[in-house]
């Protein structure tokens, strides 16, 4: 689904990003236009945690640019020159991106409707009256109204994925990042969490996706990227490209999770 902003919601050009003498990302170059679900997909160690994780500048990068929504994500131009964002700005860059990983990092102490009313509170400073209705429906839209006041103990991992979703969802982000969202959760328990996404995705909301889940990115993606040492292999519809992948390394790579 596109929406005719010609300035994608993510552009990355040119990235490189490196720990110690290893280098991990040896130039991406990615679009993400407003509303598309890209998958992305490929070996253990290849680079894709990283890759989301410099998108929102949880991770530094040493070179290469990328924006989210028009904005240069951890620079500021001023007299024509790039300087590094100080820490509160960052924040503020941050703040529309949603992410969700394999773990769900929820408060283990609060209930599900205190972890999605959290981050208005406390960050947006929203009144609890108003973060509790808002979170009431956020439950309700990823299935758990009837588990608003259980603890995260007493869920089970795809439920407790779908309030870490509703979590993020709670801070209106304009763009969310997944980073292999089911690999956590039993096999029966996936579908649950998909489902969430595939409602989400259907709803506009732009998203960037590290799956296994080839069912998924043939269903919802609009585009799929094979990542494979650091560099995009292969790129394209999914439909396309999973019907016939033309990289030996993909074949091989499908060959293993199919
Ligand atoms: P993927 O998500 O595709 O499995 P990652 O992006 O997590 O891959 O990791 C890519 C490579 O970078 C791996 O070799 C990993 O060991 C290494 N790596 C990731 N994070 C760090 C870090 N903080 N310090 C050192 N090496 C890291
Ligand atoms: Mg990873």
């Amino acid at each position: 689904m596109t929406t005719g902003q010609a300035e994608p919601m993510v552009k990355i050009r040119s990235l490189r990003k490196r720990f110690g003498s290893v280098e991990v990302l040896k130039g991406i170059d990615l679009d993400v236009p407003h509303g598309q679900v890209v998958c992305v997909v490929g070996p253990s160690g290849s680079g894709k945690s990283t890759l989301l994780r410099c998108v929102n500048r949880m991770e530094t990068i040493d070179s290469g640019r990328i924006w989210v929504d028009g904005e240069l994500m951890g620079y500021a131009e001023r007299g024509g020159r790039l300087h590094l964002l100080a820490p509160a700005e960052l924040c503020r860059q941050r703040r529309p991106i949603g992410m969700v990983f394999q773990r769900f990092h929820l408060f283990p102490h609060r209930t599900a409707i205190e972890n999605v009313m959290e981050g208005p509170v406390t960050v947006l400073g929203t009144s609890r009256a108003e973060a509790r209705r808002q979170a009431t429906e956020l439950l309700e839209r990823v299935g758990l109204s009837d588990r608003a006041d259980h603890y995260p103990a007493q869920l089970s991992g795809g439920q407790q994925q779908r309030v870490a979703i509703a979590r993020s969802l709670a801070m209106r982000p304009k763009l969310m990042l997944f980073d292999e969202p089911t690999s956590a959760l039993d096999p029966e328990l996936v579908q649950e969490v998909l489902a969430v996404m595939r409602d989400l995705a259907a709803s506009g909301m732009t998203m960037m996706v590290v799956t296994h889940e080839m069912g998924f990115a043939r269903e919802v993606g609009d585009q799929l990227v094979f990542v494979d040492g650091g560099v995009i292999v292969e790129r394209g519809d999914p439909r396309e490209v999973l019907a016939a992948p033309k990289n030996d390394r993909f074949r091989t790579f499908l060959g293993q999770v199919l």
